[in-house]
């Protein structure tokens, strides 16, 4: 049982907010699943006290796009062009049925929480039915994460059909039955503009009023980018563009001008040689910018830890400079700002009193974080998953003592290898032998 009201006393509280800083010896209250109070010696009457002892408290980390059905498929991408991420993932994808999706979806939340993420989110193109989408939806609920779910087409399907609209339509009706009390949202996982139905996508979820997220600028030299999305009038406040690695001045200004975010992957970015992330020119601009896993079939992991230190190490090296990324601005990305970037900052981010506490706790005492120096510092280039002792999301514990305390991690790895077998096994994929 969680406790409705709790005070976590005498940590190192990174609040990640301007104005409340850092509070060393400081303590957090939350009750009802809202931050009520953060500073020291804080007040908190009827409270259960939660030593904080040797913690570093912190915003629960923000991953802002993630193809969460494909995490059955950790690693999958091989070393020959037909075994590619995007061979792969399109031929065994359109093998998968609802109980996959399920699996993945719920082994992805798992290791979300675990690794300190209390907010993902979920960019779903292989909803092959309405039963896909539920499927996800169900295991989403089932993990108590915080998370946006985009709704997007099958995997490998054509663009000459749009995508499920009147399932699309239901769900962004009937949202409050699968909100799960307002943890979850719904986008449109939008295609781009490239035929009179993905445009159809595009309208239908704008009339919804549903957030739309799109990956652009993948690639050197193709068209269609954002270019194109801004010549067409597409761009919008508080659209994502995902990657953007080949954005041009103009397009990062249109961008800008646009009050357009941009989510960046810088594991798969460079895996799959997509190129360099862009992460301290957008932010130069002014764009919102969050960090993400992208898919766990070329990254092999969601370590959001690892995430932040590559896009700090990736800018330092490309730009010749020991200071051009910061380890307190890689942390702002990582809470704060991809909180903003999701236009979820007013709920999540930052632990301010009137939002909602999502937050974690860190361990100091193991032996890759001792000695604590500069905590920033420190989370961003020394931390690991094994190291998040506590995950707290809307007040509710899902790790504590280092252990995941909402879900059965054993079913979830069972689920997942079967889920796994048998999606091999229908596709008939040959890569590994
Ligand atoms: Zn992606």
């Amino acid at each position: 049982m969680s406790p409705t009201n709790f005070v976590i006393r005498n940590a190192y509280v990174l609040t990640m907010d301007a104005e409340l800083g850092d509070v060393q010896g400081g303590d957090v209250h939350v009750k009802d699943g809202a931050i009520m109070a953060v500073g020291k010696g804080v007040s908190a009457p009827g409270a259960d006290v939660i030593d904080g002892a040797g913690m570093l408290v912190l915003p629960g980390l923000i991953e802002t796009h993630w193809h969460m059905w494909s995490t059955i498929l950790r690693s999958l991408s091989g070393d020959k062009p037909e075994h590619g991420y995007f061979p792969t993932s399109r031929m065994v994808g359109s093998f998968y049925t609802p109980e996959d999706m399920y699996a993945a979806a719920r082994l992805s939340a798992a290791e979300a929480v675990n690794g300190g993420i209390t907010f993902v989110h979920d960019w779903c193109h292989n909803v092959r039915s309405p039963a896909f989408a539920e499927a996800d939806l169900r295991a989403l609920t089932e993990a108590g994460i915080r998370a946006r779910f985009s709704y997007g087409s099958p995997t490998g399907a054509s663009n000459d059909a749009t995508i499920d609209l009147d399932d699309l339509t239901r769900l962004s009706k009937r949202w409050s039955e699968f909100s799960n009390g307002g943890l979850l949202t719904l986008g449109l996982a939008w295609r781009g503009a490239a035929s009179a139905s993905t445009l159809r996508d595009y309208e239908v979820a704008k009339s919804l009023g549903l957030p739309i997220s799109v990956h652009a600028n993948n690639f050197k030299n193709t068209a269609g980018g954002i270019a194109d999305l801004a010549a067409r009038g597409l761009l919008h406040p508080g659209m994502q563009i995902i990657h953007a690695v080949w954005s041009s001045p103009d397009e990062i200004k249109a961008l800008a001008a646009n009050h357009c975010c941009v989510s960046m992957s810088p594991f798969t970015e460079l895996r799959i040689g997509f190129g360099m992330p862009l992460a301290a020119d957008m932010l130069a601009a002014g764009i919102p910018v969050g960090l993400s896993v992208d898919t766990v079939a070329l990254s092999g992991d969601a370590n959001l830890f690892g995430i932040m230190k590559a896009i700090q190490n990736v800018e330092n090296g490309r730009a010749l400079d020991e200071f051009r990324m910061p380890a307190r601005r890689v942390l702002e990305i990582a809470t704060i700002g991809g909180a903003r970037s999701m236009g979820l900052g007013d709920k999540m981010g930052s632990l301010v009193p009137g939002k909602r506490a999502d937050l974690i706790m860190i361990d100091t005492r193991a032996v890759n974080l001792a000695v604590v120096t500069e905590p920033a510092h420190l989370i961003v280039e020394a931390a690991q998953p094994a190291n998040v002792d506590t995950v707290i999301v809307d007040g509710k514990f899902l790790k504590r003592g280092g252990r995941l305390t909402h879900v059965d991690t054993t079913a979830i790895v069972d689920a997942a290898r079967k889920s796994y077998a048998g999606v091999r096994q229908r596709s008939g994929w040959n890569w590994p032998a």
